[in-house]
């Protein structure tokens, strides 16, 4: 299913693309450390400029408040030119004399990178006086960024209601891919949802309940489940004052015949660091000054099983503090079985989210799944089931 317009609606030869893409890559001194977002990007910009379109990118970076020669893009676009093999220009301006001189000296088949778009107040408030400077840089809109579309800003929504509208490569795959894993889903459909705390996933597991078949709840806010059913926690994170909430959600699961997975056991420790001496207890021992800080391995076999029982699953969350050893155990093997059950053809696995492409980078395994998305709050507002605006932006009327 397709609904939104994409670079097989429109031939770009000659035309001036104004692009949107995520640069915004870690980086350490002005170096980048880590391309994965710049790898991302590489299809859309090689296609246009390819078919001899000029290429002209649109981004931000960091969170400047007005113009910080520290958060510049032109390192990035650097390092950019090095993923893409091919030159890419810089402009020291969006928009106004620097950046129409630059498109003016372009080439068809031209790539030429922007500074970053928050150096603008415009861009955050969607001010319709910076969207049209903008517009008037190029002949098309083509929003190649899913991980900013969960924001209504100048270059990541206003141009789309100015200049004809596409999605890029990347946004297009990643659309397909959560379309595969909610949307239209091979069913059983399993959820995976960990983390630290329930109260900043309210919201994504209520939507969940309503579309999957099995939920496997896991992580920290897993004790607030736990206590909201009456399970001593000892001094484990737990958002205790959530109680009502976590009932809410289980009732609202229970309707929507939606099985919920709990911890049946957990990993526990007198303190919260690597390699603290721990055990595994069942949930009517957990001690009383000891922190839960992973699923214990019936929880894990459980979980295993859950996945062997689903077609398709959708992850969010670490299920234990996995950034500590021993901690990360729960999440390795379940990502570890996940990996293997998607190479054997048997599952779709989407899976998003900042920590959560940490971990399974540190199982190993990222490359396995169906898809990952490296968006995280776009990511999340779409677990939701809410609107993107530089999604919605796209959709042919
Ligand atoms: P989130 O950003 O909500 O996905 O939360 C990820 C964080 O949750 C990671 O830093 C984990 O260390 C943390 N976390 C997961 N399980 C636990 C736990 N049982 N106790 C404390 N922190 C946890």
């Amino acid at each position: 299913m397709k609904n939104f317009r994409t670079l097989d609606d429109v031939n770009v030869k000659g035309k001036r693309v104004l692009l949107r893409v995520d640069l915004n890559v870690p980086t350490e001194s002005g170096r980048v450390t880590d391309a994965t977002r710049l790898e991302r990007v590489e299809p859309t910009i090689t296609e246009l400029a390819d078919k001899g379109g000029k290429v002209i990118l649109l981004a931000h970076f960091g969170r400047p408040k007005g113009r910080d020669p520290k958060q510049s893009l032109k390192p990035v676009s650097e390092a950019l030119s090095q993923v893409i093999k091919r030159p890419v220009a810089f402009a020291d301006d969006c928009i106004g004399e620097p950046a129409q001189k630059a498109i003016a000296a372009m080439k068809d088949g031209d790539v030429l990178c922007l500074e970053n778009t928050r150096f603008h107040q415009g861009e955050e408030k969607n001010d319709p006086a910076f969207v049209a400077e903008l517009a008037k840089l190029g002949d098309i809109w083509v929003n190649d960024a899913f991980s900013a579309a969960h924001r209504a800003h100048a270059s990541t929504e206003g141009l789309g209601h100015k200049l004809p509208a596409y999605a890029g490569r990347t946004m297009q795959a990643e659309l397909d891919a959560l379309n595969k894993a909610l949307e239209a889903p091979n069913k059983p459909v399993i959820a995976i949802i960990g983390g630290a705390k329930v109260s900043t996933k309210i919201d994504l597991l209520e939507n969940l309940v309503t579309k999957v078949d099995a939920l496997v709840i896991g992580g920290g806010m897993a004790n607030t489940f736990l206590h909201a059913q009456g399970v001593p926690v000892g001094k484990s994170l737990a958002e205790k004052h959530l109680a009502p909430t976590a009932l809410r959600i289980l009732e609202k699961a229970e309707l929507a015949n939606c099985a919920i997975i709990l911890p049946v056991d957990a990993v526990v420790a007198g303190q919260f660091a690597a390699n603290a001496p721990s055990h595994a207890y069942g949930l009517d021992a957990i001690p009383s000054d000891g922190m839960i800080l992973d699923v214990g391995p019936q929880s894990t076999a459980r979980i295993h099983a859950a996945i062997d029982d689903a077609a398709t699953l959708v992850w969010n969350g670490p299920l234990g503090a996995f950034e500590m050893t021993p901690f990360d155990r729960g999440t390795v093997v379940a990502a570890k079985h996940a990996a293997e059950r998607t190479r054997a053809k048997k599952l779709i696995s989407v899976a998003g989210g900042g920590d959560t492409v940490a971990a399974l980078n540190q199982a190993g395994v990222a490359g396995d799944f169906s898809y990952v998305s490296t968006a995280g709050g776009a990511f999340l507002e779409w677990m939701e089931g809410k609107p993107l605006p530089g999604v919605e932006v796209l959709k042919a009327p």
